[in-house]
């Protein structure tokens, strides 16, 4: 897609500092890292928002999750837990509209997961 940052991370012409890569699925550093441990699990495939997966992506929507916890092991946040968040549409505060999966940690959270900006 033009003019999508992620879909220019993933064809190579903007860096990123990857920490994991498949044929389907890349996880590179957040450029503005809110934890210790801030990675973005993206599929190569350009899926605007979490709205927009379709039945065929079911299988692409599940190797995520478990690249998810593939990267928190290889982090060592694994044990002491981790955060994945996904932010769909304008409430949520979406920037990035290719679907991506925050995966923080490295510190605590608490409880509040229904901040306001
Ligand atoms: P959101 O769409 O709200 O889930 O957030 C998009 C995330 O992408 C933010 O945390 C940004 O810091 C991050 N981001 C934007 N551009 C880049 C980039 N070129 N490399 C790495 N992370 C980025
Ligand atoms: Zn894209």
């Amino acid at each position: 897609m033009e003019n999508c940052i992620f879909c220019k991370i993933i064809a190579g012409e903007v860096p990123a500092k990857v920490v994991y890569e498949d044929e389907t699925v890349i996880a590179f550093e957040d450029i503005n890292p809110v934890a210790p441990v801030h990675i973005l699990v993206v599929p190569r495939k350009h899926i605007p928002t979490f709205n927009d997966i379709q039945p065929e992506d079911r299988e692409l929507v599940g190797h995520l999750a478990w690249i998810i916890k593939e990267v928190a092991k290889q982090q060592n946040i694994d044990e002491k837990g981790y955060r994945v968040i996904t932010n769909c549409g304008e409430d949520a505060g979406q920037v990035v509209f290719h679907l991506h999966f925050h995966l923080l940690g490295g510190r605590t959270f608490g409880h509040n997961l229904v901040g306001k900006s």
